[in-house]
């Protein structure tokens, strides 16, 4: 049956995360141990199972995307744990911030390294294989607009499924979106393959701040923006992340209600605030 709904993902079953616009960002996806950009204080909140982690992405250099990664590196090379398994950093390639971190902990951890690390450096369309998952799992690269002149990078988990094709009915094999994630920026640029699982979106203003986020120096989007993006793509399950620590939680969850409406959004809403994954019932509002 192509259209069958299937049973919504609830995000806290398998993500880890931190999301605090300025402060610090980074998701880590359990089922994929993949962790998606590595603000600070991501070491320190996620203690042992930093040995679970293979993968990294960041999606740029700005400070609340990579402050823990030099000592996410150093963690898992000293605390006590899985010390042998290899660790890949991805990266927008060129992004000079990201070399010079890379750069320092190349230098600091020289010849102390236990296990393997690798940096590499990603373009719009690169597609990286994730090995140890269940079934063929791919994470591949989409831009967004946030610095000009500086790629910014969000990502794309897809998982191949069997399911039936349109026009023959016959079951094919193809790759399902089950996770995006991007870290800041206005507009993905991505060709959607499908009605996704789970989106991870950043929605740093509110509407009245929308000069700021339309700032061609530093990109961002607004919850409004975001919500309609997640309506228009029909996303199942949408978190909105990266949000200004300038707004009161209430009031960004009353906007948020507010907007669902508007949009008419049909998935579930969830807010990233620090530590949490807030789910927005809307069920109540006007
Ligand atoms: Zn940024």
């Amino acid at each position: 049956m192509v259209n069958q709904p299937s049973m919504p993902i609830n995000p806290n079953d398998i993500l880890i995360s931190f999301s605090l616009a300025l402060y610090s960002q980074w998701f880590y996806h359990k089922p994929t141990r993949c962790l998606f950009d590595a603000g600070e204080g991501v070491a320190t909140t996620l203690g042992s199972k930093v040995f679970g982690i293979r993968h990294v992405f960041l999606s740029h250099g700005h400070e609340d995307h990579i402050a823990g990664i030099s000592n996410l590196v150093n963690i898992r090379n000293l605390a006590s744990g899985e010390r042998d398994k290899p660790l890949v950093i991805y990266y927008p390639k060129h992004d000079r911030w990201i070399n010079a971190m890379l750069e320092y902990i190349e230098r600091k951890q020289s010849g102390l390294l236990r296990y393997p690390l690798y940096a590499q450096p990603m373009e719009v369309g690169s597609e990286v294989e994730i090995p140890d998952a269940h079934r063929p799992t791919r994470v591949v690269a989409f831009e967004m607009r946030h610095v000009r002149g500086q790629l910014c990078l969000g990502y794309e988990i897809q998982q191949e499924r069997k399911m039936p094709d349109p026009a023959t009915g016959q079951n094919v094999c193809r790759y399902h979106p089950i996770f995006l994630y991007t870290g800041d920026g206005s507009e993905a640029v991505h060709t959607p393959y499908g009605r996704l699982d789970l989106a991870v979106f950043e929605a740093t203003f509110m509407e009245r701040d929308v000069n700021l986020a339309s700032m061609e120096s530093n990109r961002h989007s607004t919850l409004e923006k975001t919500i309609e993006w997640g309506a228009g793509q029909d996303v199942k399950s949408l978190i909105l992340c990266h949000i200004s620590d300038r707004y009161l939680l209430e009031d960004v969850i009353e906007a948020v209600s507010v907007i669902k409406q508007k949009t008419g959004f049909r998935g579930d809403l969830y807010i990233a605030h620090c530590n949490d994954i807030i789910p927005v019932d809307t069920t109540h509002s006007p």
